[in-house]
């Protein structure tokens, strides 16, 4: 399937009818923490219209998402204390992409310090919600 799936699980994080760990929030983007990081303080920014990925987005929301990106990238580095910031973006299955609506992955980096692997291990909330109170400090 190539088109849109309205239940995907962010477009139900955007409805509110999952729950989520929200950094940042304007018209048209939305910010959150990622439920099972690759590092401390990974965020991921989505565009709040429909698109599956980068391949199907509609540039104006991908101008907008981007904007959020560099503000969350750098409230990130600094509310993170990072020496650097990765930035990932997959598009279908065979490039790496799990949830089917467009996202940006914000991934602090420190120097000397590889990404955590992938093991589907979810962080402690209390975690979460610390990284994203330090990051949502670092916005103001
Ligand atoms: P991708 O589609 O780019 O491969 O990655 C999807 C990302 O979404 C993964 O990093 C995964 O940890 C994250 N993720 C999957 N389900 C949830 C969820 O229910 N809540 C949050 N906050 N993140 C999720």
């Amino acid at each position: 399937m190539t088109t849109y799936d309205p239940n995907n699980i962010f477009a139900k994080i955007l409805r509110g009818e999952l729950p989520c760990e929200k950094v940042y929030e304007d018209e048209h983007t939305f910010a959150f923490m990622d439920i099972m990081p690759r590092a401390d303080g990974h965020v991921l920014v989505i565009p709040k219209n429909p698109s599956r990925n980068l391949l199907d987005a509609d540039p104006q929301d991908l101008e907008r998402a981007i904007a959020t990106v560099q503000k969350l990238a750098r409230a990130v580095k600094a509310g993170m204390n990072a020496d650097g910031i990765t930035l990932q973006q997959f598009n279908e299955s065979a490039g790496g992409q799990v949830v089917f609506h467009l996202h940006f992955h914000i991934l602090p980096r420190w120097e000397g310090v590889s990404l955590r692997p992938h093991t589907g291990a979810m962080a402690a909330k209390e975690d979460l919600q610390r990284h994203a109170q330090a990051i949502r400090a670092a916005l103001k």
